[in-house]
């Protein structure tokens, strides 16, 4: 018998009404004769909620104290929707990460999956039961609870999915699929019907929050077909229609997509960059320059190096903007220090625009159609960089809506 992992976010969990929306739309597919199992979340605003009690007594609480809060949350819902299934005649148990268990290491608030164990799931489904499991939170090796970091309910059901070698992970969400770009800024984004993993991984890294990146690696590494799709649908709407709903997050190989050059426009408003002129052109600059920042726990997005003159360059970077003041301080005391170079300056207003297609690999000219579509909107491109199935160009941040405006249209994206 196919088993399906189904996830439902926070808003789909949002109140009891709609919980028991949830168990009328599971107890549908369990009827159709898959066994499930449901990974939910958190209802919504919980999470915020009893992480910002702990932060009313203290601004920095102990993480190992946070995870044990913030892991409640997930609790109140398993439980919550075992009982609307047993309200409506099935068979339904529910279980917090620890008794499955899902193991994880002991990074507190952003811990990593390293094993889950099938047995007692497997022999709940072989005994009829739907079986509901805590999105977000596993157990270390001494016992900790610990969580997997915001928005960590969709790694939980996707690995989930992937220990049971579930048939396909479906991620029910308030949105109806994953788009070309954000209808929010572009009203004529088409939802993709498929999207690659590789595409959807650049996507979500690039700023579309559909889902948590790291279930979109999990996806990937293995090779589990996850689909997102809208929770806010009749739960008894027809199945096989809602089993071709959403956006089917797949392997290239696999499917005969659609083969548009583009697939999708991704940005982040969010960018901040910083230059240092005038560093010698030696070895170890770029380590010294960058090693101070990674030390402080900033990401490092975009980099350039120029060409010398006289043996100095220039070096710029970008990162996130909330880390911007943080890397102007690390910055500043690392290259006074160490490098003796000149001037630092920065730019906190830059957003990322990013074309993102497979088919990139197979068609030549998109930078020059991304760059000439940029031109004549007279939107200067401060960096580029580049992968096999991205082009990334940053702006100023005020261009960036016209510049992914114009992107769509010039890549016919919105074309069926
Ligand atoms: N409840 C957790 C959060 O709000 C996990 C999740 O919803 O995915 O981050
Ligand atoms: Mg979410």
């Amino acid at each position: 018998m196919a088993l399906i992992v189904h996830k439902y976010g926070g808003t789909s969990m949002g109140s009891t009404d709609r919980i028991k929306n949830v168990a009328k739309r599971v107890a549908k597919w369990h009827d159709a004769g898959y066994q499930i199992v449901v990974v939910p979340s958190a209802m919504s605003g919980e999470t915020n909620r009893i992480i910002g009690l702990a932060k009313e007594i203290m601004a920095d609480p102990d993480p190992r104290e946070l995870d044990m809060i913030a892991s409640t949350g997930e609790q109140v819902s398993v439980g919550l929707l075992a009982i609307a299934l047993q309200a409506l005649g099935k068979k339904a148990v529910s279980y917090a990460g620890w008794q499955v268990p899902i193991k994880t290491d002991s990074s507190y608030t952003k811990a990593r999956i390293a094993s889950i164990d099938d047995a007692k799931v497997n022999a709940d489904l072989a005994e009829g039961k739907i079986v509901i499991i805590t999105g977000f939170q596993g157990v270390d090796e001494l016992g900790n609870i610990t969580t997997l970091g915001r928005g960590g309910s969709d790694t939980s059901a996707v690995a989930i999915a992937a220990a049971l070698k579930a048939q396909e992970c479906l991620i029910y969400t308030d949105v109806d699929g994953v788009y070309t770009t954000d209808p929010r800024v572009v009203s004529e984004a088409r939802k993709l019907n498929t999207v690659t993993f590789e595409e959807m991984l650049e996507m979500a890294s690039l700023g579309s929050k559909v889902l948590q990146i790291r279930s979109v690696e999990f996806a990937g590494n293995y090779r589990m077909p996850t689909r997102v799709l809208s929770s806010l649908t009749d739960p008894l709407m027809p199945l096989a229609e809602e089993i071709i709903s959403g956006t089917l997050i797949s392997f290239e190989e696999d499917t005969n997509m659609e083969q548009a050059t583009i697939t999708g426009i991704a940005f982040n408003r969010d960018e901040a960059k910083l230059t240092v002129f005038g560093v010698p052109d030696k070895p170890g600059i770029a380590y010294q320059i960058l090693g101070p920042i990674a030390d402080a726990n900033i990401e490092v997005d975009m980099i350039i190096q120029n060409q010398s003159v006289d043996g100095k360059t220039d070096f710029t970077f970008t990162v996130p903007r909330g880390d911007y003041n943080k890397a102007m301080d690390v910055l500043n005391a690392s290259v006074k220090e160490h490098i003796g170079a000149g001037n630092i300056i920065g730019d906190a207003k830059v957003s990322k625009v990013s074309v993102v297609g497979v088919g990139m690999r197979s068609h030549v000219g998109i930078a020059s159609q991304m760059f000439r579509t940029l031109s004549d909107e007279g939107i200067n491109i401060q960096m580029i960089s580049t992968s096999e199935i991205k082009i990334s160009v940053l702006i100023d941040e005020k261009y960036m809506e016209l510049a992914v405006r114009a992107l769509h249209k010039a890549f016919e994206l919105e074309a069926a």
